[in-house]
């Protein structure tokens, strides 16, 4: 059978590689975005996934969305939260709207999502969802206190959602990233990259294609017995 999911943020970086990843593995795929137009039409071509833009942040938005994609293909099985932001700054620098903005995508977005699939996933008995948290939602991380409460809150509401999905077949898992070479890990100065790779065990950044093999496993019917956990793919950078 078909599955069908919805990647959000999966027109770029680490959910490029998840929306590619998913396809591969036979899901009919929609890659969510929210302002990148021509990254977004250059990847639906490269690769023929559909791509749909709306905010994560926006509860309604999710809400029709996901209610359109589930009635034009028949059922909505599979949901990614992947889209997030960074608005990195120290306390004493850090705006409120600058908390507020990435508590609403990176958090938020994972709640409007669920509201939108979880039910229809317990009623048809099957669903995945996977939540992208991170290392810095584990181990914190100097300049990003929203960032990090906002990814620490992901994995507990994943813990919090496993529970009311067990039962009826559907599995709520967390995979959380340690520094990925993508975009958002570009925007860091290369200075503090430096010093931040010497402390990855393995000696490199991760590669999108390694969080998507995670996010493939965690959605196969394999993983059945696998339900509120976080998976952490981060080159043994931080071990708990
Ligand atoms: P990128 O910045 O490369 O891509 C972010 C994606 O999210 C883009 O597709 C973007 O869309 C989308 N997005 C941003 N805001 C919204 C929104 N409000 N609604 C819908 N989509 C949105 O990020 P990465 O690939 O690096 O990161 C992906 C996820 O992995 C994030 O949750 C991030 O926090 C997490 N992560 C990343 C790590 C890393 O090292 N890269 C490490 C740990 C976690 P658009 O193209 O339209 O802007």
């Amino acid at each position: 059978m078909t599955r069908v999911a919805i990647v959000t943020g999966g027109t770029r970086g680490i959910g490029e590689a998840i929306s590619i990843a998913l396809k591969n593995q036979g899901c009919t795929v929609i890659a969510n975005y929210c302002g990148n137009d021509d990254k977004a039409k250059a990847f639906s071509i490269s690769t023929g996934i559909a791509t749909a833009k709306w905010d994560v942040g926006d509860h309604e938005a999710c809400i029709d969305n996901c209610a359109r994609i589930a009635a034009e293909h028949g059922s909505l099985d599979i949901v990614v939260n992947n889209a997030g932001v960074t608005r990195d700054g120290t306390l004493a620098r850090m705006s409120f709207e600058d908390w507020n903005e990435v508590m609403r995508i990176n958090l938020g977005g994972c709640f409007n999502m669920a509201k939108a699939s979880f039910t229809g996933m317990r009623e048809r008995g099957w669903g995945r969802i996977v939540n992208i948290g991170s290392i810095n939602g584990q181990a914190g991380q100097y300049g990003q206190v929203n960032y990090a409460a906002a990814k620490s809150g992901i994995h507990g509401f994943t813990k919090a959602l496993a529970q009311e999905g067990a039962k009826f077949g559907v599995t709520v898992n967390a995979i959380a990233p340690g520094y990925i070479d993508t975009d958002m890990v570009a925007a860091v100065p290369p200075a503090v990259l430096e010093k931040i790779v010497a402390k990855i065990p393995v000696g490199r950044l991760g590669h999108a294609s390694e969080i998507a093999r995670g996010v493939v496993f965690l959605c196969s019917d394999n993983a059945g017995f696998v339900t509120g956990s976080t998976m952490s793919i981060n080159g043994g950078q931080h071990m708990y």
